[in-house]
């Protein structure tokens, strides 16, 4: 309460009525008469946006407006004109720019304290696990099925709640996902969708320039009203608040108002809710060890967790990278293998050709290490990994997370790394 004058100097009919409501008058004093919102830690909560077009746009307008303080944005496409009619935040002269730095630029101009960072590039071979940690919250603008299963898998992996959101003409549909044993994304997905996955994988060779990217209708004010429903579940998640559309879907009809809720249920088969017993923060850069390393600190963690290993000849110690990672590519018409270590998906059609018969070659992937693996000498960098990932170590029944937090400050850029301040 800050004032210049206490209540008392002034007689009582002088007392301004806004000052009886709230003397810290400031550009957030309307939030403070709701009475569970807590402006502070708003401004304390870190918001992991996936998607900086239609609906990106939307949730960063909106988590300025709201004064959330720590947003990272993550895209890897840039600005073309047809995005201009749906996205609040680019102007014309935008054109090639790219989406994540022009949209969260034009977020800290509407919220000029928020401390915010881009990425450009694609989350699913490029953004560490990290980040996905940092967040209280991920909120999801994409447009495919590929990103969404990503965002679900590296989100139960590390404990993060996230919202997701789609639009379609006049439809949208908003949905939550809690970390745990509840339905998640992937429990959501029915045949037709892991047809769809699996077309996308059958070419993921192939980065997504060579994909032609869905082309949904979509408009500014479907955008709008589902970017504002995932903004209030995040509000509302962020407070602590019950009644989140947890295991929900929320599908908005904009045609004929017929909008109701969906409640999925849990598929048994689902592979994506194994936790991890634990995290460590190594404060290792991922390009400043090995994966040698990495696998005797899994080691020591696996015995600082006191649970009793046993020493079960068949357990192994295996360090997961969590994505698939190309390590040779062969050429059969030549009958030659060339080392070449990248993660799945961000290799290019030009780098897969044959640099001499200029033939298609075919990848041997890996996606974890033993004791006697052969390249323990590497380091995740080296492999392709993203700064600021996260390994999963193995022995027998046990899994934990080794956290290469070195990088975070590299990554997290222009916000503070180093804030203390527990939000939830
Ligand atoms: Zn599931
Ligand atoms: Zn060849």
């Amino acid at each position: 309460m800050t004032t210049n004058k206490s209540d008392s100097d002034l007689p009582p009919e002088e007392v301004p009525e806004k000052i009886c409501i709230d003397a810290e008058e400031d550009r957030f004093a309307r939030f403070k008469l709701i009475a569970w919102w807590d402006q502070e830690k708003l401004r304390r909560s870190r918001v992991l946006v996936i998607g900086a077009g239609a609906l990106g746009n939307e949730l960063l307008k909106n988590l300025a407006l709201l004064g959330v303080g720590q947003v990272f944005v993550a895209d890897m496409d840039h600005i073309e004109l047809t995005n201009l009619c749906r996205s609040v935040l680019f102007r014309p002269g935008d054109e090639g720019q790219p989406k994540a730095m022009t949209a969260i630029n034009a977020a800290k101009k509407i919220y000029p304290d928020q401390n915010s960072e881009s990425f450009m590039g694609n989350i699913t071979t490029s953004l560490g696990l990290g980040v996905f940690r940092w967040a209280d919250v991920v909120l999801g603008g994409l447009d495919n099925r590929e990103a969404r299963l990503f965002t679900n898998r590296a989100c139960l992996k590390v404990g993060t709640p996230w919202v997701d959101g789609a639009i379609e003409a006049l439809q949208g549909v908003v949905r939550a996902f809690a970390p745990g044993d509840d339905p998640c994304y992937e429990c959501t997905l029915g045949e037709n969708d892991w047809k769809i996955l699996e077309a996308r994988r059958a070419c993921s060779l192939l980065t997504r320039d060579e994909m032609e990217a869905g082309r949904v209708p979509t408009t500014p004010t479907t955008s709008s009203v589902v970017a504002g429903l995932q903004c209030q579940e995040a509000l509302k998640i962020l407070h602590d608040l019950e009644g989140v559309l947890y295991s929900q879907a929320y599908v908005f009809d904009g045609l004929f108002h017929q909008s109701y809720t969906v409640n999925y249920s849990r598929n048994p088969e689902c592979q994506s809710h194994e936790a991890l017993d634990m995290i460590f923060e190594t404060g290792l850069a991922s390009s400043d060890t090995s994966l040698g390393e990495l696998l005797e600190l899994s080691k020591q963690a696996f015995e600082q967790l006191d649970v009793g290993i046993e020493n079960n000849p068949e357990n192994v110690y295996s360090l997961e990278f969590g994505r698939d990672i190309i390590e040779s590519l062969h050429c059969a018409n030549c009958e030659e293998s060339q080392e070449s270590f990248v993660v799945l998906g961000a290799l290019t059609i030009e780098t897969a050709r044959c640099p001499k018969c200029d033939g298609e070659r075919s990848p041997s992937l890996i996606n974890h290490v033993t004791e006697d693996s052969p390249i323990l000498e590497k380091s995740p960098a080296e492999l392709g990994m993203p700064p600021w990932d996260i390994l999963v170590a193995r022995y027998g029944e046990l899994s934990i997370g080794l956290e290469l937090d070195g990088d975070k400050e590299l990554v997290l850029g222009r916000i503070p790394a180093n804030d203390d301040s527990e939000v939830l």
